[in-house]
């Protein structure tokens, strides 16, 4: 139970997203359930355990995919809070995907799209500044599982 709070300090601790160097992953079993990998959290990768936790370690895409996070959330007026709102206002409209796919509201997130679509290219964050999500926030639903549909190999479904 006391692992609920413990996330209590983290976001406390915050500084603002363009003054974070590198997130540490951190393990948190009760806001991280098994299956899950990592959530960006306020400059922190919370993980379900510690294997998981080593995985953002030796696994550099895994790694990358949370730091682009991290540059969007600079994106958001460098603000953890506006990056948040944003991330669920999102997931709230891409509700209906799920119907269409599985994971489909959290797979067609735009934030989640340049992540997914990016994380494998370690150059990505050294030559862009993350704000493709802005592209896919402004298409229809049906658009970007088109292009989801397209670009990302069925074994990350
Ligand atoms: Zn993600």
């Amino acid at each position: 139970m006391w692992m609920m709070f413990r996330v209590v300090p983290i976001m406390w601790r915050a500084v603002r997203p363009s003054k974070v160097v590198d997130m540490p992953a951190v393990v948190n079993s009760f806001w991280m359930r098994k299956g899950f990998e990592g959530l960006t959290f306020f400059g922190q990768i919370l993980t379900p355990s510690e294997e998981t936790a080593k995985l953002f370690k030796v696994s550099p895409a895994m790694k990358n995919h949370e730091m682009i996070h991290l540059r969007q959330a600079q994106s958001c007026g460098d603000s953890w809070l506006r990056f948040y709102l944003l991330y669920i206002w999102y997931w709230l409209r891409a509700l209906p995907a799920n119907r269409k796919m599985k994971h489909g509201a959290y797979l067609l997130n735009p934030f989640e799209m340049e992540a997914y679509r990016h994380m494998n290219n370690l150059n990505y964050l050294a030559n862009h500044e993350a704000t493709e999500w802005r592209q896919f926030a402004k298409m229809k639903l049906r658009d970007r599982l088109a292009i989801y549909r397209g670009n990302v190999p069925i074994t990350s479904l």
